[in-house]
């Protein structure tokens, strides 16, 4: 198990109305004590964010949006900044998620722009790279992870990644079922973390990279266990408390 401190941030996606959300972060508040080993963050669609920041101050997990703007405030018709988040208390803002960049377009220059975005709101991205399946079968999958890597280092530089998170998620494991396992997961994770050592060694051991790709409480301690694997963002799972928990006693 690594050094840094694990993290396990559930990504709720479009889910849950206000009576769910309650029930799940109440259910997820009472099973994380402020002696957890690993962090614990939740993030909810933007609706719900009020109502997770109310029922989650002063507990031991912290939460965050899943996307934000590029733009501080003005006529962006549907968007939520930067400022929004943090006014609610946002420790955390997912970009680039794989969902953003297949349905909505976002390129590797956007996901950059958000990633600056969200640090110079005082928010710590969660940064989404991974190849789909066709990529990985082509022997492309450490080619299309430096490419979404080197957009956010060209607009942002290194340390940048000082006060940042990464998730490696290949988007054949998303929602599917298919877990990555340990060994080629960590080959990925091993790769991250080499490439950013070239730039600043130091940097690149502090960096927590999560895995992200249908972790559930049966396969997270084993690949959590591995060494450059520091916690998961988890989608379906995230979705009951004692699953997720589950999870996070895996990080733990
Ligand atoms: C995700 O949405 O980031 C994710 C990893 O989803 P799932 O855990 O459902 O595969």
């Amino acid at each position: 198990m690594s050094k840094r401190r694990p993290l396990v941030a559930g990504n709720w996606k479009m889910n849950g109305t206000r009576a769910e959300a309650a029930a799940l972060v109440d259910g997820i508040k009472n099973g994380v004590s402020s002696a957890s080993k690993a962090e614990v963050a939740v993030c909810p669609p933007f609706i719900l964010v009020p109502l997770v920041a109310e029922r989650l101050a002063g507990s031991a997990v912290v939460w965050g949006g899943q996307n934000l703007s590029v733009h501080k405030s003005g006529a962006y018709t549907g968007e939520v900044s930067g400022p929004m988040l943090k006014d609610y208390a946002c420790t955390y803002a997912i970009v680039g998620h794989s969902e953003r960049r297949t349905y909505y377009g976002e390129d590797d220059n956007l996901v950059a722009e958000k990633f600056a975005a969200a640090q110079s709101h005082g928010l710590v991205p969660i940064l989404c790279i991974g190849e789909t399946l066709a990529e990985r079968e082509r022997g492309q999958t450490e080619q299309v992870v430096a490419r979404q890597l080197d957009a956010v280092l060209e607009k942002s530089g290194i340390s940048a990644l000082g006060s940042a998170v990464i998730a490696y998620e290949p988007v054949w494991a998303i929602g599917t079922g298919k877990t990555a396992t340990p060994e080629q997961a960590q080959a990925v994770h091993k790769f991250i973390r080499d490439k950013l050592a070239k730039l600043d060694r130091h940097i690149a051991e502090g960096v927590r990279i999560l895995y992200g790709g249908s972790m559930k409480g049966s396969n997270a301690k084993e690949l959590i266990g591995q060494p450059d694997i520091d916690g998961g963002l988890i989608g379906g799972a995230s979705l009951q408390a004692e699953e997720f928990l589950t999870i996070c006693r895996a990080a733990d």
